[in-house]
This record gives C-alpha cells, structure tokens and sequence, in this order.
C-alpha cells in the first residue's frame, strides 16, 4: 500500500509542519511510500523563482534530516512532463464546477483582483500526483480532504469511462492534537507563510531565537494549552509528568523544543553543505518516482485515445 504526501516550498520548514507531518513520514512511513516538495504547488499565488528553488532545496533537506526514508523523498518538478501529460487527461475529466466549489479556491480567491489561472486548477495537478504514484492513502490535514475526494471522483469517472487504470485514493486525517497554533495568535494554527514570524517557529531557527519566541507567547488559555501540545508532542510525555514545573513553562517547552530540531536543524545544515549528496538524492528519488508512474501515464494517455 503506498501512502503519499507532500509539503509546499512557499516558506521555511515551522514546528507545526515537523510535529504534524514530516516527523510523522519519518516514524511511520516506509521506502514505498511517497513524501515529496510540491514546488509546482507554490506558483500557484506570486512567487519568486530564486526563493522557489532554495526553499525547495530546504525542505529535502530538512525531509531527510528529519529522518523520512531517503528513498522514498522526491521534488514533484522532477516529475513535471509525467505530471503536466496527466493533468492534462484530468482536467478533460473534471469539470468547471467541481474546480469551481472547492473550498480553499473560493478562500483564497474572495476578494482578489488578479486570481492565477492555476489557483483554480491545482486541485486537478494534486490528483495527478496522487494516481500517478497508484497512492492509496494519503494524509492530510482537514484543508485539503475536499482535493483528495476530488483525485477520488476522478480516478473512479476516468475508470469507468476509459478503462480501469487509476487506485482509488482515500484521505488519512491526523490523528487529534496534530495542529500546531501560533504563538502569537493562537487562533490561527502555525504557518510558514505567516506575515509576523514572531509566533512561527522554524526548524532552522538558532536554539536562542527558538527560545525567545517561546518566552513571548501569549499565555490565554488557548496559548498555554498549546504550549502545552507542544511539549507533549516534543517529549512525549504527559502534561501531568510536568505538573511541578508549570510556573516555568515556556522554559521548559522551549528546552523540549531546542532538544527536538537540534539533530533536524545540525544535518540539515550539513546536508545543504553537501549539495553532491543532496543532487544524488533528489536524482534517484525523481527516477524512481518516474519509472512508478510510467505505467499508469501509458495507460491512462492510450485508454483516453492519445499516443
Ligand atoms: P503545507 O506545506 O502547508 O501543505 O503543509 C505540509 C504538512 O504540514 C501538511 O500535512 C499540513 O497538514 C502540516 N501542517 C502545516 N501546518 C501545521 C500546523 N500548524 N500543525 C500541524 N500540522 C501542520
């Protein structure tokens, strides 16, 4: 069974994005899975090209810093002939309106003068990179649930109309206590493209700036209850475990903290330093995930009558 997902180089790797996913690929995922930078993702609102490509160098390397299975790590522009023949084939499936609905589509483009194309279509783009890879699982947070039921409807209509060729995929969602909240709001949960990085946590922020950060969150009920989430998730232990330490806090989550990107932080360093190493990597990745997909894209150009 092969699970699939993938993280977006539109800003620094943050805390919430370790605790909730790639810590998670790390410890749960296996060499036949998928965990890929969804840099084609990122152009969907204004990009700058330069930042695009050493943020996506980033994130692969902070991925494999933080443990996720080399093998099974790919940058989805490796893929982007494979991926733009069957977006093609896909968006002759879907149709405006399902496009059209999609939640985070009517968000993100309310009130905008200038909406990219792509904004609109990128859900198609997800399901391609979905059912090229045959995934049958793939985790993600509630936001994007609504994209994986649409990669489903049309790996079933594709099925149905042309011949059986794509896996049906289905949305894994976290399990509970997997959203990270700013700390500066924790009303919002914790971003990378956040516009204050005062309440963001990097994982490639220094242990001083880590510490500073932490001590400045706000301490509303929502704020401690988060602090507290974190430090469950860091330490793994029970926020009872910690009952006489509660007067010092911060410091304490802030020390859990610093303890738990340490090791991500120090190779990611190393790997960036090694960019042989990191080209090596994301050539074999890219090769493996092309030679996977290229059954399916065959299959799928040839039952729609192309090639
Ligand atoms: P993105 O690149 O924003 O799509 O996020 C990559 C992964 O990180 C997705 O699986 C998100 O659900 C997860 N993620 C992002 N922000 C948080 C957060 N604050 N808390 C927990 N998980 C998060």
């Amino acid at each position: 069974m092969i699970r699939l997902s993938a993280i977006t180089p539109s800003g620094h790797v943050q805390l919430g994005n370790h605790l909730g996913a790639v810590r998670r690929w790390a410890r749960e995922g296996t060499p036949s899975d998928v965990y890929f930078i969804s840099d084609m993702h990122a152009m969907t609102t204004p990009h700058n090209p330069a930042r695009l490509r050493s943020l996506t160098a980033e994130q692969l390397a902070v991925l494999i810093a933080a443990g996720v299975a080399p093998e099974s790590v790919c940058v989805q522009s490796d893929l982007v002939r494979e991926l733009g023949a069957l977006t093609w084939v896909l968006e002759c499936t879907c149709t405006y309106g399902e496009a059209a609905r999609m939640t985070q589509f009517k968000e993100k483009s309310v009130g905008r003068s200038s909406v990219r194309l792509s904004l609109l279509t990128y859900p198609v783009l997800m399901a391609a990179d979905i059912l090229l890879q045959n995934a049958a699982e793939v985790p993600v947070g509630e936001d994007q649930q609504q994209h994986v039921e649409l990669a489903r409807a049309l790996a079933r209509r594709f099925n149905r109309t042309y011949g059986e060729v794509f896996t049906l995929p289905k949305a894994v969602l976290p399990p509970a206590g997997a959203r990270i909240k700013d700390l500066a709001d924790p009303t919002k949960k914790m971003a990378k493209s956040a516009r204050d990085s005062a309440g963001t946590v990097f994982v490639l922020d220094p242990p001083d700036l880590v510490r500073r950060k932490i001590r400045k969150a706000v301490t509303s009920p929502e704020g401690v209850a988060n602090l507290v989430d974190v430090l469950v998730a860091c330490t793994g232990k029970e926020p009872e475990d910690y009952a006489d330490r509660f007067a010092e806090l911060k410091d304490v989550v802030a020390d859990a903290v610093i303890e738990e990107l340490r090791p991500v932080r120090e190779r990611t360093t190393e790997l960036l330093g090694d960019r042989a190493e990191l080209d090596r990597i994301r050539a074999t990745g890219a090769e493996r995930a092309r030679s996977r997909a290229q059954h399916t894209l065959d299959a799928a150009l040839r039952l729609s009558g192309l090639t």
